[in-house]
């Protein structure tokens, strides 16, 4: 048994004896059989967070900083075979695993710079006799949930931040995808952290929460995941005031202006859609063409995403790996029947993809699907699937209002060289994050989150580091 729980800078194997296989989504087959805890974990890790927290957050930010730098540069030596176990648990093709051991890696460094610039302020006095100003306190030890689609650099996008303002973190990551964030804790471990100001905990979703919610040593929560379970958190702790950050999903909508040449806008569509075969946050998941070239588009993006390699994330050959679990070959399964029996059609895809290769692991064919309406599942529920639904439009303004007609507010990406229509999208688009141009706007020193009901507050740039700390306002008579 591979042990998974990091607990006051102590390896350790759950109470309860319990394990779990870890599952290799290209081949089903099981890649590690972890130790897996729960309840009286959680609780040993909020006592250990708690315990840090004073003698964490008294040194100063030069030394957080310092070691903080130093796990960037460990994490960075050790980005390849990183990405390789990321590959084996995620499926992800090796590259894109490289780049997020890479952005995991950038978390560490940005938040080790960014925290020497996180001053107080000096106000001036109304009244002769007073100083005012502010100073920052760390809000204490926090507790970081994540999911399984980036399981390395969405827990170190909490831990970084934290860390650096002097809050111990216990990180609870997905159940299926540990291994990578296990062998970061091993780099945190040789670094020098002291015991307690980073813990890891695997283990049972419902009971680590629970005690994340209701025991006061644990002063903040900070979620990535589905909005089902983000709601029930938020609730959680508005009955007991705790402070969370919530960032959940997404719905995106991708417009292609007519100024963009198709080819141009065809590459960009194919990675926003496909990369982590669909199942990323800020993917695109409703793309609008005007209606002049819809067809000329369909034709030629069903060639491009056609040209896609399946495979098996670790052969360098492969474009796009398996979907996660079983369970997202049946969603998306049920997404297309659902299309089809309200008229929509498949241009390409639709199915699992036939041959030897593909018997054993979750794979799904990238699928281009047109005549959509908006009663169809996939308009209506986030479908973290390779499927991409293609809509005409006739005006921009049309655009931007089909766009925004979702409960969503993740990401949005428009394409255009025309600046004026630039301005138009980037305030007409109701999105926390936008991409113009760019089909992966994602980066530690810039803000990411949602609005609507994509989720509370930012992480990354100065406001994942500000989530983080409580302000004071201190008045002084002189
Ligand atoms: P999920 O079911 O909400 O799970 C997320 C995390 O919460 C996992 O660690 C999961 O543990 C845990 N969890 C599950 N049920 C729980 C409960 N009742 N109480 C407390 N914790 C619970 O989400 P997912 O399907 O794994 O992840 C995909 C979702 O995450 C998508 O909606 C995606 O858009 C969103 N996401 C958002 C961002 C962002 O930055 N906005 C980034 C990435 C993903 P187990 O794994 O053990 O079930």
């Amino acid at each position: 048994m591979q042990k998974a729980i990091f607990i006051d800078g102590l390896w350790v194997e759950p109470r309860s004896g319990q394990t779990r296989r870890i599952i290799n989504p290209a081949t089903a087959e099981t890649i590690s059989e972890i130790g897996y805890g729960g309840r009286d974990e959680a609780l040993a890790a909020a006592a250990a967070a708690h315990a840090a927290f004073e003698p964490w957050r008294q040194k100063t930010v030069y030394e957080r900083a310092a070691l903080l730098r130093m796990l960037a540069d460990a994490i960075r030596s050790r980005q390849d075979d990183l990405a390789h176990i990321l590959t084996m648990e995620v499926g992800k093709p090796l590259a894109e695993s490289a780049g997020e051991i890479g952005a995991a890696a950038d978390q560490f460094e940005w938040y080790a710079e960014e925290v020497k610039r996180s001053a107080g302020d000096v106000i001036p006095p109304r009244l002769a006799n007073r100083r005012h100003l502010t100073i920052r306190h760390p809000v204490g030890p926090v507790a970081a949930i994540t999911p399984w689609n980036f399981p390395v650099m969405l827990a170190t996008r909490k831990m970084a931040p934290a860390m650096a303002a002097g809050c111990p973190v216990v990180v609870r990551p997905a159940s299926q995808t540990p291994l990578a964030l296990i062998e970061v804790f091993r780099l945190l471990e040789t670094i020098g952290f002291e015991p307690g100001v980073a813990n890891l905990v695997v283990g049972h979703p419902g009971e680590c929460s629970q005690v994340f919610v209701e025991d006061d040593r644990i002063k903040k929560i900070s979620f990535t995941g589905s909005l089902a379970v983000g709601r029930e958190l938020y609730t959680a702790c508005a009955e007991r005031m705790k402070k969370i950050t919530l960032e959940l999903g997404g719905h995106s909508p991708f417009v292609i202006l007519p100024d963009i040449p198709l080819d141009e806008a065809v590459e960009c569509a194919v990675f926003a859609k496909y990369r982590n075969m669909g199942q990323v946050c800020i993917s695109a998941s409703r793309f609008y063409i005007p209606n002049a070239v819809k067809a000329e588009f369909e034709e030629r993006v069903v060639a491009a995403v056609s040209k896609l390699k399946i495979g098996d994330g670790r052969d360098p050959d492969t474009s796009v790996g398996p979907l996660f679990e079983e369970k997202r070959v049946q969603a998306s399964m049920e997404l297309i029947n659902d299309l089809k029996a309200k008229g929509g059609k498949v241009l390409y895809g639709g199915s699992p993809p036939e041959g030897e290769a593909y018997a054993k692991g979750y794979f799904f064919m990238p699928t281009v699907v047109t005549d959509i309406s908006n009663d169809m599942k996939i308009m209506l529920e986030e479908p973290f699937a390779p499927i991409m639904p293609i809509i005409g439009y006739e005006t921009v303004d049309e655009a931007i209002a089909m766009a925004n007609d979702t409960p969503y507010g993740l990401a949005a990406y428009a394409m255009t060289r025309d600046l004026r229509f630039t301005v138009k999208l980037a305030e007409g688009l109701e999105a926390g994050i936008i991409g113009i141009n760019d089909c992966a706007p994602s980066a530690a020193q810039c803000p990411f989150g949602g609005m609507k009901q994509s989720g509370v507050g930012r992480e990354g740039w100065s406001q994942g580091l500000d989530a983080y700390y409580e302000t004071k306002y201190v008045s002084i008579g002189i």
